[in-house]
């Protein structure tokens, strides 16, 4: 087979329209990815480009190359906002419009006033270095840390773009290829064979970010209770057996404080099952604005119980950090329909340094029915009295 330009643009064109029809298809599943939409469009119109390129022969010489080069110029830019978009970080619009603008002014320029087929392909090379050099780069320095895998492979991809029309910026153009880009010479369309190449693994790199966004979007849908926005009881409660895996290597106690609001289905019995929603919810605000440290976990256990795990507290920090919740639960009445309505909790606490998260678990259950039945609005630690 003749690897000759023509073929190269006819496979760089079909390639490109696979991929752009493949990410339609994407887009009809995915909806809600905006930077999907701009890729694709992005996509599509490097078709539209390539396109052009392999029926230049056929189109007026002068407004097939500008058609071809304002729709890579396009491409190349929506490219850019959809990685943006995806890291959700702010381009300022002047920028790659003052980019964009500036390539197809010298485009333009080395086509009608000083033709020259070896500064066009010049200046296609800096412009497609500045983009890609720039799309590495926010890659790697806007990467959400939940998200640094795949923003890192996709940087390499990019890189290696950046790398190749830096290379290309090197490479000489055949003496005798004159204004018509056919005749360039190998050098040129080796490093549009090896374009072809990252145009696939670029594609790989975009649907692999959008893949490790949604699997952390989900793996966070799947440990947030609904409700109140705080942990649920899978991810508390799995959290608490890691730190207590790690308390055990390290000797450090972990205290668990297991709250119960107190005649909570009164409210709901006079105020209906929403206002509850909404005292739940304020509670949940109250018990994260006593969560001063970092490593502290709050979560809901279920209905009206929380949990509140804290690593490295002693017995007697424990009691004072669930003092201070109770002290705020008090001081801060849940208003439904503007009335104040007093809450109160009751907590079990239960400190272990060895043992499992069930069994910690249920030595603070067993010392908050004690605290209920001591009257409710306090904190009973587990001792041997409370445990059955
Ligand atoms: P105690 O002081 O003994 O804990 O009394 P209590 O009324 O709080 O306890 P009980 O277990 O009898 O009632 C808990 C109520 O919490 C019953 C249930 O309807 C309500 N509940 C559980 N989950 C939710 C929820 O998500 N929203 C609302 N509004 N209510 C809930
Ligand atoms: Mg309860
Ligand atoms: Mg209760």
């Amino acid at each position: 087979m003749l690897l000759d330009f023509p073929t190269i643009a006819v496979l760089g064109f079909l390639l490109c329209l696979g991929i752009a029809m493949g990410f339609s298809l994407l887009l009809l599943v995915l909806r809600r990815q905006p930077a999907l939409r701009l890729w694709t469009a992005s996509l599509w119109l490097l078709s539209v480009s390539l396109t052009l390129v392999a029926v230049r022969p056929y189109l007026p010489p002068v407004s097939g190359i500008l058609a071809s080069n304002v729709a890579v110029a396009l491409s190349g830019v929506l490219m850019l906002y959809g990685v943006a978009r995806h890291l959700g970080h702010r381009l300022p619009p002047w920028q790659p419009v003052v980019l964009c603008l500036s390539y197809l002014g010298a485009i333009t320029f080395f086509l009608l006033v000083h033709p020259s087929l070896v500064i066009r392909l010049h200046v296609f090379s800096v412009f497609a270095v500045l983009l890609n050099g720039w799309m590495t780069w926010l890659l790697l320095r806007q990467a959400p840390p939940a998200q640094r895998t795949s923003c890192r492979l996709a940087a390499a991809v990019f890189g290696a773009q950046t790398l190749l029309y830096l290379i290309r910026l090197f490479l000489p153009v055949a003496p005798d290829a004159g204004d018509d880009i056919m005749r360039a010479g190998s050098p040129v369309f080796a490093t549009y064979l090896i374009g072809l190449i990252l145009e696939l693994a670029r594609c790989f790199a975009l649907v692999l970010l959008l893949v490790e966004r949604m699997l952390v979007d989900l793996q966070r849908l799947a440990r947030t209770d609904v409700l109140t926005g705080l942990l649920n009881r899978g991810a508390v409660l799995a959290d608490g057996a890691n730190l207590l895996s790690s308390v055990r290597r390290a000797p450090r106690p972990l205290a668990l404080l297991l709250l119960d609001v107190d005649h909570f289905k009164q409210i709901n019995d006079r105020w209906g099952h929403l206002a509850g929603d909404a005292v739940l919810r304020r509670i949940a605000d109250v018990l994260a604005g006593c969560v001063a440290d970092r490593e502290h976990l709050l979560g809901r256990y279920g209905g009206e119980e929380f949990i509140v795990l804290l690593p490295g507290a002693d017995a007697a920090g424990a009691m004072q950090y669930a003092d201070r919740i109770l002290h705020a639960l008090r001081a801060s009445p849940a208003l439904i329909d503007g009335v104040p309505v007093p809450v109160t909790a009751s907590i079990g606490l239960a400190i272990d340094r060895r043992g499992d998260i069930a069994r910690l678990l249920g030595d603070a259950d067993a010392a908050l029915y004690q605290a209920k039945a001591e009257g409710r609005d306090r904190t009973v630690m587990s001792g041997p009295a409370q445990r059955r």
